[in-house]
């Protein structure tokens, strides 16, 4: 007889990582020389964990797009899902946008500072706008974003994740290209490009194993990093940045809570608890890594078996919206952009506003899947609206809590989007 072994479930084992984390990482502060073994002995864990899920990120797209697309004989049909995900993540990205403009201007979060804290985030400013600027590659026009999704070599493209959109491209004139050869060379192709994706979907499973201890390690090192220096300073600058900080909170709350659930209940008939609880060891492996790339190959997974949505719309949805839709990031430009002009008390014109949005909007669609991407393209957006791009280091402190938010609303977003794409037919 078969003994059958119980085994912990994923979203737990993630929750209880986080959880002993959260002890490890709070627990330094009270131990001499804590913060040191946490940075030697404890983060690079949570580095290697979250390389590995780097590692098989872009295989996962190259394989899962073409071999979905590949198998869509009918080019028509992959025009209208390119089309439908594409107005969704226009759609989606700017409602967000234009709640994170509405929520800084009834919270105004940059005018509840007190001045004598206003004068000490002024004078902490310890790293140059330009530091930021020098990773941003502004090359003036606002289409450079678009240009720099086509890739002009493909080992180029795939050896960097930052460059995951070029890949996304590729893969989707080769789906298509592959789809209209004929049969009988496409199918050899076709075989070892499904076995592979069927390896990767088991070291998906085998790089899980160690998420609790990935997990563990990552939350330690954030809280140890957060706590390591003036912690009773950070703590007084974070009350300056206390309505900041709701703000974003509260527009990333209305997505999930409201946007997302109206959109994927009319949609495609999916409950919220089905929602959530489909998508939950994602959605805290999101939290924890800060990076939607990282974490795309198991979103794949939960939208696959649990959430049943087809392997070639999964396949095509999600490497492409975790590459240009993020609204959670969109969002939570826009409060800081609207942040920081009213920190310097500068008024914004509706017109300003609007630019706002719309650059929030491409701004956070170049922006990459990686921990801390957003902030870098926040410049853009200030550069466009005539705003300082020293502000940006007024958002520093709580930007790595804010950015595990934010990532796992990018990630939801995403979801929603297959929902939609998937309709209510095939339930
Ligand atoms: N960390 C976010 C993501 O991976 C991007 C960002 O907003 O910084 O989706």
């Amino acid at each position: 007889m078969s003994k059958k072994v119980r085994t912990i479930p994923l979203h737990s084992q993630i929750l209880i990582g986080i959880f002993a984390g959260i002890l490890c990482g709070t627990s330094v502060i009270f131990i001499q020389g804590g913060h040191t073994f946490i940075q030697f002995y404890v983060a690079p864990f949570g580095n290697i964990f979250l390389k590995l899920l780097q590692l098989i990120a872009i295989p996962v797209i190259l394989t899962s797009l073409i071999t979905g697309l590949a198998k869509i004989k009918d080019v028509k049909k992959i025009g209208s899902m390119g089309l439908k995900t594409v107005i969704f993540f226009i759609c989606t990205t700017l409602i967000a946008t234009t709640i994170g403009v509405i929520i800084a201007d009834i919270i105004r979060p940059g005018k509840s500072i007190d001045e004598n804290i206003k004068k000490e985030m002024i004078a902490s400013m310890g790293v140059t706008s330009d530091d930021i600027s020098d990773q941003l590659n502004t090359g003036g026009s606002p289409l450079t974003f678009i240009e720099n999704m086509v890739p002009s070599n493909f080992f180029q493209s795939i050896s960097s994740n930052q460059n995951m959109i070029q890949v996304v491209l590729f893969a989707i004139l080769f789906g298509v290209a592959l789809s209209r050869i004929g049969e009988e060379k496409a199918k050899p192709v076709l075989l070892f490009l499904e076995g592979t994706n069927e390896a990767l979907t088991l070291m998906i499973n085998l790089i899980m194993k160690i998420a609790p201890l990935g997990v563990f390690a990552l939350v330690a090192s954030v809280l140890a990093k957060v706590s390591a220096g003036d912690l009773q300073k950070s703590i007084h600058l974070l009350s300056g940045l206390a309505w900041y900080s709701l703000s974003v909170l509260t527009g990333l709350c209305i997505m999930i809570c409201l946007v997302y659930p109206v959109l994927f209940y009319t949609f495609s008939g999916t409950s919220y608890s089905m929602f959530f609880k489909s998508m939950r060891s994602a959605f805290l492996l999101a939290f924890t890594s800060s990076s939607s790339s990282a974490t795309l190959p198991l979103t794949m997974q939960c939208v696959e078996k649990n959430l049943k949505v087809d392997k070639e719309i999964a396949g095509f949805v999600l490497p492409f919206g975790t590459t240009i839709n993020m609204d959670g990031t969109a969002l939570y430009q826009c409060v800081a952009a609207i942040f920081i002009a009213q920190f310097f008390n500068l008024e914004l014109s509706w017109t300003q506003q609007i630019v706002i949005i719309l650059t929030a909007t491409t701004a956070a669609a170049g922006a990459a899947g990686i921990p801390g991407a957003g902030m870098v393209t926040l410049i853009m957006i200030l550069q466009n609206a005539g705003l300082p791009t020293a502000g940006i280091n007024l958002i520093l402190i709580p930007d790595r809590i804010l950015d595990m938010c934010r990532t796992v609303i990018n990630v939801a977003g995403d979801v929603t989007a297959c929902l939609v794409v998937k309709g209510r037919s095939k339930a």
